[in-house]
């Protein structure tokens, strides 16, 4: 297999210990499958890998083909990788190139970003708790019209206090594949996608990510639906999607 960058040969490497991965040695680029990058443990291991100086003349010696089925590479954007992260991905096989070191400076970040995000979880029921009962004395005080329509409103935080599914979004590559991520708080065991064009809903298989995320991947099932909505365990929601374009 060959180096999409430099066009160097490939070599197997493992990355977790049970996964089947390629490293150029020439580059340091890394070729491997959204579950094993997901699996690499958070801590920094940048200690463990063995680092490449290349010169980044060198990276433009390469033919940015797939190493399995030489689809051209596409940016990859989406998902927890920040933007700083030049991922490529075959639309074919949806194999990830991280070109030279950066996969190794990947993971770190990433588990950062995270727990900025888990942060802000955290807070929100105490924000919403905190909320409900200065509604209630507004209520209490103003009554009337104006108290009906607040208390809708204190049905809406308890609504949403309770949602499980977040960060929907979804990708639509070129070739017309489609794959769809979100987060979901629990064990998912029902989950469906809206197919607008026969007007029903099917069941699809969710692939477990990591922890609470989840991917469901869709061959041709979406081609000419505008809007795509999913259903997990009963909860539904609409899916905003971006385009990939190199
Ligand atoms: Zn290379
Ligand atoms: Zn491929």
């Amino acid at each position: 297999m060959k180096c999409p960058d430099c066009a160097g040969l490939l070599m197997d490497v493992t990355l977790t210990g049970i996964d089947k991965s390629y490293r150029c040695f020439n580059c340091g680029g890394v070729w491997a499958i959204a579950k094993t990058v997901n699996g690499l443990p958070a801590e920094d291991q940048s200690g463990q890998w063995q680092r490449i100086e290349v010169d980044p003349e060198r990276l433009k010696t390469g033919d940015n083909r797939c190493p399995n089925d030489q689809t051209e590479l596409e940016y990859y954007k989406g998902g927890l990788i920040p933007a700083e992260f030049k991922v490529r991905q075959c639309p074919v096989c949806h194999w990830w190139w991280w070109p030279t070191d950066s996969l190794f400076n990947f993971k770190p970040l990433q588990e950062a970003r995270k727990k900025e995000k888990a942060k802000v979880r955290q807070l929100m029921p105490m924000m919403m708790a905190a909320l409900v009962p200065l509604l209630s004395l507004v209520l209490l005080i103003t009554g009337g019209v104006v108290g009906v329509r607040l208390l809708g409103q204190q049905q809406q935080v308890k609504v949403a206090a309770a949602q499980r599914l977040s960060e929907v979004a979804g990708i639509k590559f070129e070739n017309g594949d489609a794959t769809v991520t979100f987060v979901y708080a629990g064990e998912v065991k029902t989950a469906q996608v809206f197919l607008t064009d026969e007007s029903k809903w099917v069941p699809v298989t969710v692939e477990k990510m990591e922890q609470n995320r989840y991917q469901i991947s869709f061959g041709k099932t979406l081609a000419g639906g505008e809007e795509v909505r999913i259903r997990v365990n009963g909860e539904e929601a609409v899916v905003p999607f971006r385009s990939i374009k190199p």
